[in-house]
Order: structure tokens, then sequence, then C-alpha cells
């Protein structure tokens, strides 16, 4: 049966917001390029040039998302540059030992490019490598010296940040789940009947809105078929409105079974259902009517006991070239109001 387009829900929905990949390069790139040059004015050449290799990295990486539109290489590529900025400036001391101070970034970016999983390992990673070149003692290689209380309280100090920060994508993916949820539930109820599960008049509209267009581009005959179950009033009246209800549920069963993958059955009012059926002519559709009347002859709904039994009447129509749907709407209503007037039980055109 043709669905509504369903919303994304793929986990990597977050990659979705390329503005902000774009944004972290652009601010990456604009901030190191600076660093470099405060760095070059200084005559710290070393630092300049590493600050200068990180500012390009950056514009490469906002280069790969703008012309190959790769999150994921770009992200990485931002991501993993960062990493090595930070050892390097960890590594050097950057200007007066105060090198390790941007390592903070290192949290939530992390958690924000590969979310929380994949996050809390890459810093895992980074931590143990930053720990490594900070202890590595300098008679192995000789590296900026910091003191062990300045050590251990950045490592606590991040610790936290990373603790924070996780604690805050947690929240933030949760929240997104409710709202995928929420979008699906509005989606369900925008689209479909609540009672049977077909698609309700708004969807059959935009169905036949689409096959329409379909039909127009390929030349392929398009019918539809209009069913109203007949004297529905006295089930009713007779076995109470659940029993209706019942019957409406049943008769949804027994119709979605009689149809093919490409067709679809809508709920289109009260007790009144709409077929669509692509890629058949009305002489087609006028034996899927047939099979459905068969079908009914021998059906029987059981509500609380009670058995309950129901004709329907049909009216059919194709789509001819430039016609609106509402004019063959209308001509299978008036085949259906025929069908009403020839007794009930009835299809039209007749064949
Ligand atoms: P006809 O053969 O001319 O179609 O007669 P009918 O009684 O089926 O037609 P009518 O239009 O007079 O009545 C339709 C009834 O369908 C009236 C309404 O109460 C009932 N109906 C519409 N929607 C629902 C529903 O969701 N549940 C139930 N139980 N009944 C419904
Ligand atoms: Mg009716
Ligand atoms: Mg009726």
């Amino acid at each position: 049966m043709i669905k509504p387009s369903q919303i994304d829900s793929s986990e990597n929905l977050k990659f979705k917001q390329p503005h902000v990949v774009s944004v972290f390069s652009l601010v990456g790139m604009t901030i190191t390029a600076i660093m470099g040059i405060i760095a070059l004015f200084n005559q710290n050449y070393i630092l300049a040039s590493g600050l200068f290799l990180a500012s390009l990295t950056y514009f490469i990486g906002y280069y790969a998302h703008k012309k190959f539109n790769n999150l994921v290489i770009s992200s990485a590529i931002i991501l993993y540059s960062l990493y090595l900025l930070m050892f390097y400036l960890v590594f050097s001391g950057g200007v007066e030992n105060t090198g390790p101070l941007w390592i903070y970034i290192v949290a939530p970016v992390s958690l924000f490019i590969h979310g929380l999983k994949r996050g809390l390992i890459d810093i895992t990673v980074f931590m143990i490598i930053i720990s490594a070149i900070m202890f590595i003692p300098n008679e192995l290689i000789i590296h900026a010296q910091y003191s062990t209380e300045f050590k251990l309280r950045l490592i606590y100090s991040f610790l936290t940040v990373t603790s924070l920060s996780a604690l805050y994508e947690y929240s933030r993916g949760q929240s997104f789940k409710h709202i995928l949820e929420l979008t699906k539930q509005y989606q369900q109820l925008a689209h479909y009947d609540q009672l049977t599960q077909l698609s309700n008049r708004r969807d059959a509209l935009r169905i036949l809105q689409q096959e329409r267009v379909r039909i127009t581009r390929n030349k392929e005959p398009l019918s539809i078929i209009i069913c109203d179950i007949d004297h529905f009033k006295k089930v009713n009246d007779q076995h109470g409105h659940n029993a209706g209800d019942a019957v409406l549920k049943d008769l949804a069963k027994l119709f979605t079974d009689s149809i093919r993958e490409q067709d679809c059955v809508a709920r289109w009012g009260g007790e009144e259902f709409l077929f669509i059926l692509p890629q058949t002519l009305a002489i087609n559709a006028n034996n899927i009517a047939k099979k459905i009347q068969n079908k009914l002859e021998h059906h029987i709904v059981t509500y609380q006991g009670k058995s309950i039994k129901v004709t329907v009447s049909i009216g059919i129509s194709q789509f001819k070239a430039e016609q609106s749907i509402d004019e063959v709407i209308n001509r299978a209503d008036k085949y259906l109001y025929q069908a009403k007037n020839a007794g009930r039980n009835q299809i039209f055109p007749k064949y």
C-alpha cells in the first residue's frame, strides 16, 4: 500500500546540521589564524607554523564539506585536526605554558560531532594521549614542563567538563528522540484514520494528486472505486455504534487484503471507502470490485457473539486525459448513486 512519506528517523540525524559543521570549521580557521599571526609577532615561528597548519586543515574540512557535501569526512577532519592541535599545544606549552587551557573545547565538540558513545570513546583516547604527553619524562623527549598539581587539576577539570557535556548531550538526545516520536505520532494522526488505520481522506487526496501526475507522465491507466456500506445506519441501530465500528475495522482489513501492493484503500467518509488503483483499467477495477462483493457474500463480522452481514454498493471511474480529480470522483459518486438506486449490493457501471 502506498504510505505517506516518513520522517527520516536515522540516528545520524544530528549530522544533518551542516551549517553547524561549517561554523565550527570557519571559527576554528579564524581563531587559529589569529593565534598564528600573534605567534608570528612574538617570533614563535614553530607555534605559528602549527597554528597556520591547523587553520589550513579547518579550511580543507570546510571546503570538503562544501564541495563534496560529505559531512562525515569533513567533521572527522575538523575534529581530529583539533586533537592534533591540542596535542601540539600541550606538548609545546603554547604561549608561556598556557597551551593546555584550550583542551576544554575538545569535550563539547567531540560529543556534538560524534554523538555520546563514539564521542566519549574519542575523548577517552584523547585524554590518554594528552596524559601521556604531559607525563613523558623530559629525559625521553623534551617538552613543556608543568607541575604535577597543574597536570592533575587539568585532568580533573577536563573530566568534569566532559561529564557535564556528556550529560547535556544525553538529555539533548533524549529530547530529540521524544520530538521524533511526537512527530511520528502527529504524522500518523494527520495521515491515517484512527479507527481503521487506513489512509484518511486528506492522505487519499495527496496520493491521488501524486498518481495523477504520474499517469500524465507515463500514460498509464488509473482507476478509482468508491464503496459505500449498504444500510449501515441499521447496523448501528440494531447492534450499537461499537458494533458498527467493529464492522468498519473488519471491512478495512478485508479491503486491504484484497488489493495489490501498489494500490491504496482509504477511509473516504463515515462508511465510505476509496480505492486508488494505479495501472488499472476500469474493467479491471470492476473485477476487483466483484472480488470484494464475492468475499462479502461469504463474510460474517462477529461482534460480542452477534453475527453481522453487510453488502456494499460500488461506483467505478477511470481517469481520462486532462480530467481533474474532482471530475473523476464525481463520476464514481454518480455510479455509486445509481448502484444504490438499483437496489444496493451493485457495481456500476455495468460491464
Ligand atoms: P445507504 O445504503 O443509503 O448507504 O444507507 P446507510 O444507512 O449506509 O447510509 P446513511 O448515510 O444514511 O448512514 C450512514 C451511517 O454511517 C450513519 C452514521 O451514523 C454511520 N457512521 C458513520 N461513521 C461511522 C463510524 O465511524 N462508526 C459507526 N459505528 N457508524 C458510523
Ligand atoms: Mg454513505
Ligand atoms: Mg451507506
